[in-house]
């Protein structure tokens, strides 16, 4: 089965092995193989503790407090595989993770793979973030015409036919694939399989699949953490609840909220970690900051 997933939310969707969704346009996502569950992780985990089998119910109460107190060697037991199609610069922040395992389509053996890019649609440009350099923030069509949006698009596109036009140039010449490639932009496609233990996999949806990560990646990761739900469901609501969603305060952050210093003069000589200190309370709707 082949659905389709833009930027949108992906809450019905649920990835089941050999179903392909696709994302970003070209690319896709396919859950290609699972290994263990929620049963087998608990299990595992016994093992450490000889006690042999026990009922579901226990099997939840384990796997909460194995993800509650980081005890993560059981979650390594389990793994999935995927397969994946994706522009070249979501591919290099993704292969980042080194405790995945990786085989990729090259481009020394095969020429790309089609002569086509990811380009985002006029609506889904997005603006500089000011408060993350890294980051973005709000749409580009806030800020300028669609006109302009429209336009935008249309010179990306004409860009990458320039590029392929040099690539195809080069191979017609008789230039070496491992050469000729390098015109290639990063937003051609490629593919690759990739494999994760569980306990890796969730600390990649850590990082890939919170506020701050690239869209990009984000919607990869929003799928696979469908997948995660899916069959490994009691691991999957632990993580959410004690890792993922969990708020996080430093020690100066306790100490200023346990004194009292609502504007955080007291504590903190930094005004950046002032600042977050102020969000956080904002959120917690703690000393009456609004
Ligand atoms: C929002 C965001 C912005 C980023 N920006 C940048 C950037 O500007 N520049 C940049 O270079 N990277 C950037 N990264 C990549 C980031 O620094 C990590 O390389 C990437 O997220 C992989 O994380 P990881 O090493 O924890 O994961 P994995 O490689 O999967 O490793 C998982 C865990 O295994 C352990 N581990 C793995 N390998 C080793 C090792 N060799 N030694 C010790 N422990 C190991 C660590 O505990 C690690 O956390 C960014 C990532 C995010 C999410």
């Amino acid at each position: 089965m082949i659905v389709g997933v833009s930027f949108s939310p992906v809450q019905e969707y649920v990835m089941r092995i050999g179903e392909r969704i696709e994302v970003l346009g070209n690319g896709f996502i396919e859950l290609r193989d699972v290994m263990g569950s929620d049963d087998s992780i608990a299990e595992a985990a016994r093992a450490s503790y000889g006690k042999g089998t026990k009922r579901k119910s226990d099997n939840e109460a384990l796997i909460d407090r194995l993800v509650r107190d980081r005890h993560t060697s059981a979650f390594e037991m389990a793994e999935m595989q995927f397969f994946v199609k994706c522009p070249l610069f979501v591919r290099s922040q993704w292969q980042r993770h080194r405790t995945w395992s990786y085989s990729e389509y090259s481009m020394r053996y095969s020429e790309p793979i089609e002569d086509e890019c990811y380009i985002p649609d006029p609506e889904d440009w997005r603006l500089q973030s000011k408060s993350n350099k890294q980051g973005s923030q709000g749409k580009l069509s806030e800020t300028a015409g669609m006109d302009d949006c429209e336009r935008l698009t249309r010179q990306y596109g004409v860009v990458e036919d320039r590029a392929f036009g040099a690539y195809r140039n080069a191979i017609d010449l008789g230039v070496a694939r491992e050469q000729a490639r390098m015109s290639v932009p990063v937003s051609t496609f490629t593919q690759f399989v990739g494999k994760c233990d569980l306990h890796n996999l969730l600390h990649f949806l850590s990082l890939r699949k919170k506020k701050d990560a690239q869209q990009e990646i984000r919607v990869y990761a929003d799928l696979i953490a469908k997948a995660v739900e899916a069959y490994f469901p009691v691991t999957y609501a632990s993580w959410l609840n004690h890792v993922f969603n969990a708020f996080k305060l430093s020690y100066r952050e306790t100490t200023a909220i346990m004194i009292k210093d609502w504007d955080g003069t007291i504590t903190f000589g930094d005004e950046k970690e002032r600042e977050r200190y102020i969000e956080k309370l904002k959120y917690l709707g703690l000393g009456g900051v609004q």
